[in-house]
């Protein structure tokens, strides 16, 4: 299959230039795919097939027929389960049963927004009582215009999944810029689109580097929104970016969330809990629960069994059976990964148990889970992103302290707290900063609630209804309908 060409206006396109990058399995470092990279000139055609799509067609009225391509669009990808899965392991390292959850829950994804596209109504139009009854006021919806969708590599079709679906569901047209490093899902989502009859130009899909045409887009006077899930480096860039002509804008950003745990909590499920956390995917999760608060009196007990569990994760090839943990998703996100390790043990921070490369695997961008104690509140283990398998463990003595320690961080997407004592659980999850909270796990995500963070975490919020409602503008309409003369100028 040939990654090699842009889907644009309905189109495969060679990008102008020719030029193409090389996408890497990161399992065993060998190249799977040349996928097209597109200059600004191909970006342009995008933009303007977009822009053609909203201006100059039905497709923002016509909800109905939104919802029953977004249907089929599930359909098509529940059809080709098994290869949209294992092509996801390939690209990006995840193991298979990950990937088979995301390509499900991408699914998923399109059937949700297909039931929201469902149920808007273009003429609904809601009345505001107004305490001048000379005026007369309605609201209505009406879709934002163009979007462009920038995503990144650690679940490439779900979060592809997670701005085309609500995008279209609102009656946008749309841009979608994956991340180079896993490039071939999105690829696929456009043969889709194809093969579904997807009206040209409504969704255009444009493999290339994010530091090219990524500041093309994100600042181009036709594109009307800009949705980013990304670094929390580039989500700045590209706020100042979409500052030249003030677009609409919504952010997923970074995290680095806390999971309190408190002494009465069952230790196999804090164990169980907080290896999902941060093992998971890699630990390549923007709402990785990477700092984790125990209370001082289960403290040596709960290590001592973490690090006993955490040893025996099977690490490897995603597609291979029973393995929980696989490679990270190129050499960058590697050596990142072992460089903030390093420096750990250096500054002398404890390392309880990983932090090497697997001995049995000499190639591939593998990680050992990795368990840093007592990390000093001041470090970047227990202040910076990581994103990767690597978790920073503290000891706490009573609530307000666990509350406080988590919520100084610079972040504030998600956060977890474990006791068996609810009403302990609701109250210090009503104190934390972030934007998800978990009681007695951490990570489940559900296409039906909100997502996003506080503080540098983004801004706005994907999922549920608040996704549709990123892509959609509000509007006033109001009449003056008094018999008598305004009087400003007669009176
Ligand atoms: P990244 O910011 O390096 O890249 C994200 C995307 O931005 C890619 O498609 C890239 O090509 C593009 N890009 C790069 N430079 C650009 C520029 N100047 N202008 C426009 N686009 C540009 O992030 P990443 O390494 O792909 O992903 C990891 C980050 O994403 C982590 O920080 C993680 O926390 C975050 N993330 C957040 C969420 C969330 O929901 N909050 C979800 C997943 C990932």
């Amino acid at each position: 299959m040939s990654y090699q060409q842009l889907y644009i206006n309905g189109q495969w396109l060679s990008p102008k230039n020719g030029q193409t990058f090389s996408s890497i399995d990161p399992s065993n470092e060998q190249e799977i795919a040349q996928v097209a990279a597109a200059s600004v000139e191909d970006a342009e055609l995008a933009v303007q097939a977009a822009r053609q799509a909203f201006d100059q067609t039905d497709w923002a009225n016509q909800p109905k027929q939104r919802a029953a391509y977004l249907r089929a669009i599930a359909q098509e990808i529940r059809n080709q389960l098994d290869a949209l899965a294992e092509l996801e392991v390939r690209d990006n390292g995840k193991p298979l049963p990950e990937a088979v959850w995301d390509i499900q829950d991408a699914a998923g994804c399109f059937d949700f927004y297909a039931d929201l596209a469902e149920q808007l109504d273009p003429n609904h139009e809601e009345n505001i009582p107004l305490a001048d009854e000379r005026f007369n006021s309605v609201v209505r919806k009406e879709a934002v215009g163009v979007a462009c969708a920038i995503i990144p590599w650690n679940y490439p079709l779900l979060m592809a999944a997670w701005k085309v679906a609500p995008a279209l569901a609102a009656g946008c047209t749309l841009i979608l810029k994956p991340a180079e490093a896993t490039s071939l899902t999105a690829i696929e989502l456009g043969r889709i689109a194809e093969k579904v009859g997807l009206p040209a130009g409504v969704l255009n899909i444009v493999t290339g580097i994010g530091s090219e045409i990524g500041p093309y887009l994100t600042a181009h006077p036709e594109i009307d929104k800009v949705a980013f899930t990304g670094s929390v480096p580039v989500g700045k860039q590209i706020m100042q970016s979409a500052a030249h002509n003030v677009k609409n804008l919504s952010l997923e950003l970074g995290g680095k969330s806390a999971f309190i745990i408190f002494s009465d909590s069952d230790l196999d499920a804090a164990v169980e809990w907080i290896m999902f956390g941060i093992f998971w995917n890699q630990g390549q999760v923007c709402s990785a629960t990477s700092r984790v608060l125990v209370q001082q009196e289960i403290y040596p007990e709960l290590l001592q069994r973490l690090s006993a569990a955490a040893q025996k994760i099977k690490i490897g090839n995603g597609l291979d059976a029973g393995v929980k943990l696989g490679p990270l998703v190129n050499a960058k996100q590697y050596q990142q990964v072992m460089q903030a390790i390093r420096q750990g043990q250096a500054d002398g921070v404890q390392l309880l148990s990983g932090g090497q490369r697997p001995a049995h695997l000499p190639q591939g961008y593998y990680v050992e889970p990795t368990i840093f104690v007592d990390v000093p509140l001041e470090h970047p283990l227990w202040t910076d992103e990581i994103f990767g398998p690597v978790v920073a463990i503290r000891a706490f003595q009573h609530e307000q302290e666990a509350i406080q320690l988590a919520n100084n961080s610079i972040f504030g997407l998600a956060g977890a707290v474990m006791s068996k004592d609810l009403t302990r659980c609701q109250r210090v999850a009503r104190k934390l900063r972030a934007g998800i909270i978990w009681i007695n796990c951490s990570q489940p995500t559900f296409t039906e609630a909100p997502w996003g963070g506080y503080k540098q975490s983004g801004i706005g919020r994907e999922l549920g209804i608040w996704g549709l409602e990123n892509y959609l503008e509000i509007k006033q309409i109001t009449s003056y309908s008094s018999d008598q003369p305004w009087g400003w100028y007669t009176s």
